[in-house]
């Protein structure tokens, strides 16, 4: 399969357990059966797109443990291509997550094999969308980004955890998509989103929420709302966000309109519990 969008990140096994309140320093509290759930942005992100049609593959890092097998079995019934997924001497990455009833996550995570993803790894052998996210070592990430560039490929970066990017990975962002609170980490608090652009990105996405999006291009801003809805979940908001950004951009259609798109695919998301679970395909999202 050639792939459309390549998709560079992580891959977790997200262990999620509900608990009456959080542990305290030296206690021990009893919480819900666990549930394993597969997750990470790289893989949250290859599915979205995958969900709505698109052609993938992700390049991630899991271990030889049955979390791996379990991972890669999903990617693959979500028809990912998953040739590039190293198989490392780590344990797969593991997030722990802890709901308590006032809506919050704690959620710790160890990312094992993650953290072993090596610029050697990385084999790009084309594709029209380049998407990655930072939850694996940043040379890794510059270092693909810097082999699609070569290769022409359109390069969209999440900058989630907040990470500094060097000047020339920046410059041929198209379009870094943060947060906004990581839009707070890059630029200073308090500092105006427009102000990405400065940063060298041939354009910027920042994720409102339940607002929407903002699209920043340089021949100016556009404010893209979400449809309304009653959220019961938002993990993985962003990732389904991105993924569908970068499932529409692989299309050819311009950015403001993949944000258009992206906003009522995160939408449907957050209706629905779980991450890769909650993801729609293109004829779940409303007209
Ligand atoms: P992250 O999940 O990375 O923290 P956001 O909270 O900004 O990022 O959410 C990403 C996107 O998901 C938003 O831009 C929006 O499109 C959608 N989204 C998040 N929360 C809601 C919500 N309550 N209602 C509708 N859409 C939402």
């Amino acid at each position: 399969m050639r792939a459309d969008v390549v998709v560079v990140g992580s891959a977790n096994a997200d262990l999620v357990v509900s608990v009456a309140r959080r542990p305290g320093p030296g206690e021990t509290v009893l919480g819900s059966d666990t549930e394993v759930l597969p997750g990470g942005k790289g893989a949250n992100t290859a599915v979205a797109a995958a969900k709505l049609g698109a052609r993938v593959s992700l390049l991630a890092a899991v271990g030889h443990d049955s979390y791996g097998r379990m991972l890669v079995d999903s990617l693959e019934s979500a028809g990912i291509d998953t040739a590039s997924i190293r198989h490392l001497e780590r344990p797969t990455g593991v997030a722990y997550i802890f709901l308590t009833p006032d809506g919050e996550n704690s959620i710790l995570v160890s990312p094992g094999a993650n953290s072993a993803l090596s610029p050697a790894d990385v084999r790009i052998a084309g594709g029209k969308v380049l998407v990655a996210s930072l939850e694996v070592p940043l040379p890794t990430i510059e270092h693909a980004v810097a082999l699609a560039a070569e290769q022409g490929i359109r390069v969209v970066v999440n900058v989630s955890p907040p990470a500094e990017l060097s000047p020339q990975t920046l410059a041929v962002l198209d379009p870094v998509v943060v947060n906004e609170h990581e839009a707070a980490e890059l630029l200073g608090p308090d500092s105006d989103p427009r102000r990405l652009l400065d940063l060298g990105p041939r354009s910027a996405v920042v994720t409102l929420g339940a607002r929407g999006v903002l699209v920043i291009e340089p021949d100016g801003v556009q404010e893209i709302p979400s449809p309304q809805v009653a959220a019961v979940d938002t993990t993985g908001a962003g990732d389904a966000f991105t993924g569908a950004l970068a499932a529409r951009l692989a299309e050819g259609v311009d950015l403001a309109t993949a944000a258009r798109f992206a906003v009522r695919v995160a939408a449907v998301s957050v209706t629905r519990r779980g991450a890769q679970p909650s993801y729609p395909t293109a004829d779940e999202i409303p007209g």
